[in-house]
């Protein structure tokens, strides 16, 4: 259903103290489920990569899932999912990030594209940035060629460029 079509990027919701206290979660589900909204937003975030040859989108789970998989078919690449570790059935690559207390490890299937293809990274929130460097790792472990590194969200407060250095960073809104 189409609820507006004025400004796709005002219907993120801002939920505080979620998943935490002190976390203002961005909650990106009244965009997706808004049709113009939703189609705006994919358009506008596949936009630079337009022509650029871009051969794999790969999302990281789960919300990148939603981004990555229509841009994918936007730009006439194929999609791949980075996942949480243990869940891929094959043999995989891993990269493993730094969380407040402990680390997390990402996966991708070791041939998820063949080596040197032109990669996208897709992620719905830019934040500290450990979740995207760790991509960029498992990427190029894989051999590809990562051509930018693109979210809906940035969260310019906490830096998360500075994770991603040599990197071409795109983002549709920045807190
Ligand atoms: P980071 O590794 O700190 O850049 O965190 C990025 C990951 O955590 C992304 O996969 C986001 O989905 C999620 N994330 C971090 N902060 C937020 C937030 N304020 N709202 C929604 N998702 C977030």
């Amino acid at each position: 259903m189409t609820k507006t079509t004025a400004d796709p990027l005002s219907l993120i919701m801002d939920v505080p103290d979620f998943p935490k206290k002190g976390i203002v979660f961005k909650d990106i589900t009244p965009l997706l489920s808004d049709a113009a909204a939703f189609a705006a937003v994919i358009d506008r975030l596949s936009e630079p990569y337009m022509g650029k040859g871009i051969e794999i989108v790969a999302g990281i789970e789960s919300r990148g899932f939603l981004l990555a998989t229509p841009m994918a078919y936007r730009l006439g690449a194929g999609v791949v999912p980075i996942r949480k570790k243990g869940k891929l059935p094959r043999k995989t690559h891993a990269a493993s990030y730094a969380l407040e207390y402990g680390q997390d490890t990402i996966e991708a299937h070791q041939d998820a594209f063949a080596p040197g293809a032109k990669v996208l990274l897709v992620d719905d929130v830019l934040a500290t940035g450990g979740t995207a460097a760790a991509g960029v790792a498992l990427l190029e472990k894989l051999g590809g060629s990562v051509q930018g590194v693109a979210f809906l969200i940035e969260l310019g407060f906490l830096n998360g460029r500075s994770k991603l250095p040599g990197q071409k960073v795109h983002s549709l809104v920045t807190y």
